[in-house]
């Protein structure tokens, strides 16, 4: 594939224009990528074409979504707006009118028009990979004919619904385990055949955090995984692609000192404080529990006493561990939230700090013996990196207040 036979044709999406290069784009979600991940692969020197991209493009911290789960900026990433206008606010809200829990992991409650989709009507190749079956409902919304699938399901594809058959034997390598580093090196590599092949040259390539919730940045397990992902940069790199990489969100330790989860269960505390009529929502619960037990930094509360709120608020604003407690007008307008969708308090938790519903909702057991998490604050800022130098538009740009969901105009737009 040459580059003059990629189509350049600009496109627009919720507001923002994107004027593509006449190179392949692959842009990466590397899932649960705090900062320190990177930083202790590339100290030992074990990321050299990050290190390169680093050197030669672009390497800085934006600020991500919140709450700091995959879903959420999986769809601001691919959107390029917020929560507040895309409406995917984790994985699951209370609808109060219905007195439902309803499961969000679904194109119908996406509120917005995908950049990938404007980009694929331009006439751009595009394809989506995602380690996990439940983004890629999200992220391939309106792409008809497009190449979209997820590793998980790599041995199911059809051409009616991804656009693609016969994955394992493109990429070279049988469908893996997503509890695995190999669930994230697949979607890498399956990023490298396609544009070998010239099946794509707009990507958007997705990982998963099974082994950031495990490891620890300066584990060997981690380092081995960061070198193995640093691999199919490389390629990606000598196939004349830009390249750019960010985060949905980090990842922390959320332990006592014993190494025991540290978790608060904001129903329990408000029950036995105020009695009955509190329901707890942890929209990180999803049916992937190895990773979490459905423990994450952030909950929302909906009240049934509306006479309740505000001394709830004050109260818990006070508990130990406790960082942030908005009331649903505050929270959303800072958060980024949509209001029809948020709860009536919206709880952050500490950096070492999970916040959960009752013990009886969470299985510690599931855990893969420790508790590394993420959907508060302090799993915020993330790592962006960028394979070419940045125009000195948007190294000013970079300089203010760049989202994470800002890695395709970056991307796009900042390096020629
Ligand atoms: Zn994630
Ligand atoms: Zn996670």
């Amino acid at each position: 594939m040459t580059s003059n036979q990629v189509n350049t044709t600009p496109f627009s999406a919720n507001g923002k224009e994107y004027r593509p290069p006449a190179a392949p784009v692959v842009v990466i979600c590397m899932d649960g990528s705090a900062d320190e991940y990177l930083d202790a692969t590339m100290a030992v020197d074990r990321m050299p074409n990050l290190k390169k991209m680093a050197a030669q493009g672009f390497r800085g911290m934006v600020r991500g979504a919140l709450p700091s789960f995959t879903n959420v900026n999986n769809s601001s990433i691919v959107t390029g707006v917020s929560p507040a206008v895309h409406g995917i606010c984790g994985n699951f809200f209370y609808d109060a009118d219905k007195d439902e829990e309803v499961m969000m992991n679904a194109a119908k409650y996406l509120r917005a028009d995908t950049l990938l989709a404007a980009a694929a009507r331009a006439g751009r190749k595009v394809a989506v990979v995602t380690a996990k079956e439940k983004l890629r409902d999200i992220l391939s919304h309106q792409l008809d004919g497009s190449i979209a699938f997820s590793a998980e399901k790599a041995n199911q594809t059809t051409i009616e619904k991804h656009g693609i058959v016969d994955v394992e034997k493109l990429v070279g390598q049988r469908t893996p385990e997503i509890y695995s580093a190999e669930a994230s090196l697949f979607v890498l590599r399956a990023g490298v055949a396609l544009l070998q092949r010239g099946m794509a040259d707009f990507l958007y390539l997705s990982l998963t955090d099974y082994m950031q919730h495990t490891y620890a940045p300066d584990t060997e397990a981690s380092l081995a995984f960061y070198e193995a992902q640093d691999a199919e940069f490389g390629k990606m790199l000598d196939l004349g692609a830009v390249l750019g990489a960010t985060a949905d969100h980090g990842m922390n330790a959320k332990i006592k000192a014993d190494g025991t989860p540290n978790v608060l269960f904001i129903e329990t505390m408000l029950t036995e404080k105020f009695g009955a009529g509190f329901r707890v929502i942890c929209p990180i619960t999803d049916p992937y529990v190895k990773h979490h037990g459905a423990l994450g930094s952030y909950v929302v509360v909906h009240v049934d006493d509306p006479s309740k709120v505000e001394p709830a608020k004050r109260w818990l604003s006070e508990q130990p561990g406790i960082t942030e407690v908005y009331g649903r007008d505050a929270g959303c307008r800072i958060l980024e939230q949509p209001a029809d969708r948020s709860g009536d308090i919206l709880v952050l938790s500490a950096r070492d700090v999970v916040v959960g519903r009752t013990a009886a909702h969470h299985d510690l057991h599931a855990l893969d013996g420790t508790l590394r998490s993420h959907g508060g604050r302090y799993e915020e800022m993330v790592p962006m990196v960028i394979s070419h130098p940045l125009n000195p538009a948007y190294k000013r740009k970079a300089a203010g207040d760049p989202r994470n969901f800002d890695i395709f105009d970056f991307t796009v737009n900042g390096t020629h």
